[in-house]
């Protein structure tokens, strides 16, 4: 399908960039610290002890963070997802949960709001972020292999913990619950079918992330990456599956339903399938610097603007102005833009 015809059918949300592309969701990252130092994302040679992670002071408050969501969700936003780093590790995370539970779209609903986490702080902080107004979470697991995910986290972090976290944002309510797995090759492509089993017919989503080139640390290398198609098919092979329908325009994930009726999975084709046709994602950085593509090297200085005393409808129209203009497809020119471009961190710009 082109991306003519995939514009054709995103919901219009009155505020279209120049590619005519609403803007539907934001991510909201809320600290670039992390208690965990994926080897793709914060590897420890250059997240280390001397590492220069952001002052508080740098860091957008709860009420700014409120300022810039309201107006968002004004001009079409109905999804917020809190990432970071790891978003639980902001001190009173449930008081921002609950700013942001209590905004309304213009036609009075409450958008989805969502969070992403490695899960280690889930089992003290799941039924606190239910209760505040979270709906759902997306969980990180890489591996089913105790020493192999230990190794990918490179802190040592056992993985039973992270199931205790699955099952304490289970008993809270906060599903259904999505869990991610970024496929390295070399380090666990044999995780696909172990993980595909192991969350089969559990009623939870797990989506396999394709490796990205975000940042400059990682020293990603296409030879890395393990094609979303190579992915089904591996499963496939296993546990026929066939393809589901969308369940939202613009979603990232391509669904797949097992033929037995034992759930969904879903494969983030990132580098191998460009999305950007329907890309309706903003982030904001946790020093409220606003990208419009994953891949920008620079932001828009909302925390200037909100610092100095702009109000809701000046950061409404900040933010429609910067979006009418956007253009970004980096994926989409990934062949040509790849090594000549500075690109900003993952835990930097939010996952
Ligand atoms: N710390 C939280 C976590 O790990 O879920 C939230 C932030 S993390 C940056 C968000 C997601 O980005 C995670 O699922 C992680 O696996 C994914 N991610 C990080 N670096 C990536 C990369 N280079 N390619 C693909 N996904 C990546
Ligand atoms: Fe931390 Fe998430 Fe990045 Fe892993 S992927 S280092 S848990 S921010
Ligand atoms: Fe969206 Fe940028 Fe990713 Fe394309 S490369 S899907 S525009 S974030």
């Amino acid at each position: 399908m082109t991306s003519q015809r995939r514009i054709a059918q995103l919901p219009s949300t009155g505020l279209v960039d120049a590619r005519g592309r609403g803007l539907r969701d934001l991510r909201i990252s809320v600290t670039d610290r992390c208690n965990f130092r994926c080897v793709y994302c914060m590897p420890k040679e250059i997240f280390g002890r001397d590492y220069q992670f952001m002052e508080r002071s740098e860091l957008l408050t709860f009420e700014e963070i409120e300022l810039v969501a309201r107006a968002a969700v004004s001009l079409g936003v109905d999804k917020l997802r809190i990432t970071g780093g790891e978003p639980l590790l902001r001190r009173g995370i449930e008081d921002l949960i609950e700013r942001l539970a209590a905004i309304r779209t213009p036609d009075g609903r409450k958008p989805d709001l969502a969070l992403t986490t490695n899960g280690a702080a889930l089992p003290v902080k799941a039924a606190a972020l239910k209760a505040a107004g979270l709906d759902r979470v997306t969980i990180s697991v890489d591996s089913l292999d105790d020493t192999k995910f230990r190794e990918i986290n490179d802190v040592g972090f056992p993985l039973s913990r992270v199931f205790d976290g699955i099952a304490s944002a289970a008993d809270a309510g906060l599903g259904p619950i999505k869990i991610n797995a970024v496929i390295k090759r070399g380090v666990n492509e044999s995780e696909v079918v172990p993980l595909a089993e192991r969350f089969r017919g559990t009623g939870h989503t797990l989506r396999f992330i394709e490796y990205m080139d975000v940042g400059a640390s990682n020293g990603w290398r296409l030879d890395d990456v393990v094609p979303s198609a190579e992915i089904i098919r591996t499963i496939h092979a296993v546990h026929p599956l066939e393809r589901a329908s969308a369940a939202r325009a613009g979603e990232t994930a391509v669904r797949w339903k097992y033929r037995d009726g034992a759930g969904e999975i879903g494969v983030i084709s990132s580098v191998t399938g460009a999305f950007c046709g329907t890309c309706t994602r903003a982030r904001i950085s946790a020093d409220g610097q606003i990208f419009t593509c994953l891949f920008a090297y620079r932001g828009f200085d909302l925390r200037a603007l909100v610092r100095d005393g702009a109000d809701h409808q000046t950061i409404v129209d900040a933010l429609a102005k910067l979006w009418a203009v956007r253009d970004d497809r980096y994926s989409e020119q990934r062949a040509e833009l790849s090594g000549s471009r500075e690109r900003i961190e993952m835990s930097y710009i939010g996952g």
